[in-house]
């Protein structure tokens, strides 16, 4: 498979040096590798997504030097798809309706034994097939949640040996049992992330994600995702994350740091890239 990488930004806000890194490391590894790189649009989330951020984003990386294959993906345009990798996971039995509110959730885990952090590992007692036709018949609004104790079952012993390929480190265990059951589709957007990635990086044919060190914890789920699905494994790599002045990373709130008000307020591209090195 010929070398193809992605940049997967979520326009809900205008992009800031870090994820101008992000960009720039993928970019850079793609030419260097004489690969692909391709830009895709994570935006299923519609109400925090905005075009208008996305045509900066679009500005931003032309200004600082990215060009990309067209044309670029948008997640939102492809939700009948999310759709159909939700029914095929409902089809092996491994997810579940959880009708429970955020303040549920927490009440659970606080009840559960020797748990740490805030995962959730599925209802204490299943629902009953009654009480769940009837919440869905008064129209109640749930989440699909991925149980980790039937992906066990489904996989067998292969739940255990899932592996993945870490750029710079060697061959890593997939373990998403940390991660508890995961919600794969939200109750507002129908799909979430998870998914969506998922299914996106296949179809792109995506041999290399690249992307931050914070998105890390979430690549044992991705490869569980995969191992479901049958689709391939990319290579993994997972950057450092650039810090500001104060040493804090960078955030969307940080208005100052953003691609746009720093080309606005005159500082070059090279400028901007020489805080990669840093
Ligand atoms: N859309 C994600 C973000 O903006 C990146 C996802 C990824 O690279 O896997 O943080």
């Amino acid at each position: 498979m010929s070398f193809t990488t992605r940049f997967a930004p979520s326009p809900t806000g205008h992009l800031h040096i870090g994820h101008a890194y992000s960009a720039w490391t993928a970019f850079r590894a793609a030419c260097e590798a004489e690969g692909r790189f391709v830009l895709r649009m994570e935006d299923i989330d519609t109400v925090r997504c905005k075009r208008e951020f996305e045509q900066v984003i679009l500005d931003d990386l032309i200004w600082l030097g990215l060009d990309w294959e067209e044309p670029v993906r948008r997640q939102s345009e492809h939700f009948s798809e999310y759709d159909a990798v939700l029914e095929r996971l409902r089809g092996l039995g491994v997810v579940y309706r959880c009708f429970k509110t955020r303040r549920e959730i927490m009440e659970d885990i606080a009840r559960a034994p020797h748990e740490v952090g805030e995962v959730y590992r599925g209802p204490l007692k299943p629902m009953s097939a009654d009480e769940e036709a009837a919440r869905i018949d008064a129209g109640e609004a749930f989440a699909w949640r991925l149980s980790q104790s039937h992906c066990r079952d489904v996989l067998g012993a292969r739940f255990g040996e899932m592996r993945f390929i870490e750029d710079d480190k060697g061959e890593q265990t997939a373990d998403p049992v940390p991660l508890g059951d995961v919600v794969l589709a939200r109750k507002d957007v129908g799909t979430s992330y998870h998914i969506a990635v998922v299914h996106d990086d296949a179809l792109q044919g995506i041999s290399h994600v690249i992307r931050g060190e914070d998105l890390r914890a979430m690549t044992p789920l991705h490869v569980l995702l995969q191992t479901l699905l049958g689709l391939p494994t990319p290579v993994y790599r997972h950057h450092r994350l650039l810090l500001d002045e104060t040493g804090e990373r960078f955030a969307k709130r940080n208005r100052s740091a953003t691609l746009k008000s720093l080309r606005e307020s005159g500082v070059s591209p090279d400028q901007v890239r020489a805080r990669f090195s840093d």
